[in-house]
């Protein structure tokens, strides 16, 4: 069963849903042109309006003059009213972005090459960071409605607990949600990177299409976020979306898996390090290096392919259309018309990559007879983990769902 949040107070379904037209109408929106979009009442709409009002939500504070008839006020969304921290823990770095109401990034901060073998050290750095950008900001602490942390799966998000990242050496078993509530005394929520990710492309996207899609999360691990009907499919235990030992069809190296052709074993920095090294390329870390060693080996492939050797380029292309051979894979299942890339690698690897994947997927697709796939890179850049945990946050508490009708 679904669990209800306490995030917030906007509980009420018809205020949410208000909210969020209001939201999204970048010009503005006046109260007429609401109750066409939301086919509430006149009546309800002015009430929830005031509410929003009160609350320091929306303003109101010009009007146009459209047709005959007396001049409609525009509301328009006070954006910093409610900002939302997000962090993203990633095997290579640490991201922790500020954004707000319509989902724009206020500040961002960048830590590269965290002390990740020390969970509570670096859950103090966390905290220190958020507490710097929130002095940074000069926002009232009142407005800051919580934190989202995005952190690579298995999760238990109810315990607020990491159970055991395959690449975060010493992340096992660590409790993340308590530690950081207790330091910064702010709502605290977990989620699994790649559904945070899907999150962010949800609450940021404007287009329909984004009802149905995949999210390819490419980051020192890959994984899958899938958007269906609207919601984010989270799976029993909010942990969806681990597609690292799907076959790529590819004998690659043995995997931990027992296999030796699934995504993980072909993308291993090991795998990927002795490709590189038989290609001609020279890598000055080892190849079983730890969680650092193995980010800064991908740092210095990506950096050779940026300037233009063609061996590094055509690796990495190869790496990528592994990927894409499981997406397809998902596509097939999942019967969506949309892949969105995105992840730290992907935002250095898609721009020669793309053309390339979108063509594996389309091949793989079997209703190919009935539609395309529309395969592109996610406009969120390298900061799509932390953006999602932000997001996390935001839509926990403020996103109409279905599902909330349920819970009254
Ligand atoms: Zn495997």
């Amino acid at each position: 069963m679904q669990r209800g949040t306490n995030l917030g107070r906007l509980g009420d379904f018809n205020q949410a849903v208000i909210f969020e037209s209001i939201r999204r109408a970048v010009d503005g929106v006046s109260r007429v042109e609401l109750a066409g979009s939301t086919g509430l009442s006149p009546q309800t709409i002015s009430n929830v309006v005031r509410r929003l009002l009160d609350d320091g939500l929306v303003r109101e504070d010009r009007t146009i003059v459209s047709g005959p008839g007396k001049p409609r006020t525009v509301l328009e969304l006070e954006a910093n009213r409610m900002v939302s921290i997000g962090i993203h823990l990633d095997p290579g770095v640490i991201t922790v972005v500020m954004l707000n109401l319509r989902g724009e990034t206020l500040h961002s901060r960048r830590l590269d090459v965290p002390p990740v073998e020390v969970p509570a050290k670096t859950l103090e750095t966390m905290a220190a960071t958020v507490e710097e950008i929130i002095k940074e900001s000069g926002m009232p602490r009142a407005n800051v409605i919580g934190v989202g942390v995005a952190t690579p799966g298995p999760i238990d998000r109810d315990r607020g607990v990491m159970i055991d990242p395959p690449l975060l050496d010493g992340w096992t078993d660590v409790d993340v949600v308590e530690p950081l509530r207790r330091m910064l005394n702010l709502e605290v929520v977990l989620e699994k990177d790649t559904i945070a990710a899907s999150i962010a492309e949800l609450w940021k996207g404007n287009d329909a299409a984004r009802d149905n899609f995949i999210l390819m999360y490419v980051g020192a691990g890959i994984g899958a976020g899938m958007v269906l009907g609207g919601e984010i499919h989270r799976g029993v235990s909010n942990n969806a979306g681990e597609i690292g030992h799907y076959s790529t069809g590819v004998v690659a190296q043995p995997c931990d898996c027992g296999r030796n052709d699934c995504l993980h074993a072909s993308l291993s920095f090991n795998n990927v390090a002795r490709k590189a090294r038989a290609a001609g390329l020279t890598l000055t870390v080892p190849d079983d290096g730890n969680p650092e060693e193995r980010a800064e080996g991908m740092r210095q492939i990506v950096k050779m392919a940026d300037a233009g050797d063609e061996r590094a380029v055509t690796l990495m292309r190869d790496c990528m259309e592994k990927v894409g051979q499981v997406a397809g894979q998902l596509c097939n299942a999942l019967d969506v018309s949309l892949v969105i890339f995105g992840g730290p690698l992907w935002s250095h690897v898609g721009s020669y990559c793309l053309d390339g994947v979108r063509e594996v997927i389309n091949e793989r697709f079997s209703s190919k007879n009935v539609h395309g796939i529309e395969v592109r890179s996610s406009t969120l850049g390298h900061e799509v983990g932390a953006i999602g945990g932000a997001c996390a946050v935001m839509d926990a508490t403020l996103s109409p769902k279905a599902a909330a009708l349920l819970l009254r």
